[in-house]
């Protein structure tokens, strides 16, 4: 193995400058989980493991201008607590190519148009998704001491997670999904390619 990329969150105080060893830091925040983290982090040559800050930004109130548009990160960029901005940018992706399609990229208020819509059609899921993150993030590390009991005790003894991540949030995201089924198996019958690519239902 040439080198590995692994990743692992700890709250920080961004007022401090980090000064530890990044290798030992990383055993020991790696010391309660189970193989093979411990082991990948063993092997990993300490001059590929690297600090950096997680940050949030506001959601912007515009993705395009003129001919020009922006999908994923650099349009709505999500803290990991998601664990969906790949995601999301993979149906950014979907979705302008959909919104684009057939039109004339010369038809500069044809391609306005697309992009206003594409950007509608994306915005307030993305939104939300990114604003959960951020939320959970600040649940996750930064309350307050005093409140911190009272936040483990509603993790651990409350369904609040279960309504917030696991009921509501999947539902979100297999609304995009479904939409992304559903225009895929009309264009697949429509160029009568519904054998040889297998039909979505
Ligand atoms: C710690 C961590 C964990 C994550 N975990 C998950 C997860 O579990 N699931 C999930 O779905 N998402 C996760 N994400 C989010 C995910 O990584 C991002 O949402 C995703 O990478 C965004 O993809 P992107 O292609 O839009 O942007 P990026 O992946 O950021 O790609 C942008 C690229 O553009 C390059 N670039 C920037 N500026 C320039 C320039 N001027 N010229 C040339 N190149 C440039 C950058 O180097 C980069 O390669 C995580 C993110 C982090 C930080």
């Amino acid at each position: 193995m040439a080198w590995l990329e692994w990743w692992m969150l700890d709250a920080f105080d961004a007022s401090r400058e980090f000064t530890g060893d990044l290798h030992s830091t990383a055993t020991s925040l790696g010391q309660a989980f189970a193989r093979p983290l411990p082991q990948l982090i063993a092997a990993t040559d300490s001059a590929h493991v690297q600090h950096w800050m997680i940050r949030d930004r506001k959601p912007l109130k515009q993705w395009s201008k003129g001919r020009a548009t922006l999908v994923g990160g650099a349009a709505h960029p999500t803290s990991p607590y998601a664990g969906y901005g790949a995601g999301m940018a993979t149906e950014d992706g979907y979705f302008i190519g959909r919104h684009l399609a057939g039109v004339d990229l010369s038809d500069y208020a044809a391609v306005r148009q697309a992009l206003d819509a594409f950007e509608a059609r994306r915005k307030p899921h993305t939104v939300r998704q990114s604003q959960q993150a951020y939320v959970l993030g600040q649940v996750f590390h930064h309350a307050p001491r005093a409140l911190q009991p009272i936040r483990d005790a509603i993790l651990d003894r409350t369904p609040l997670m279960q309504k917030v991540v696991g009921d509501s949030t999947p539902g979100s995201i297999l609304s995009q999904l479904g939409e992304i089924d559903r225009a895929e198996a009309r264009f697949t019958a429509l160029l009568g390619l519904g054998e040889a690519h297998g039909s979505t239902p």
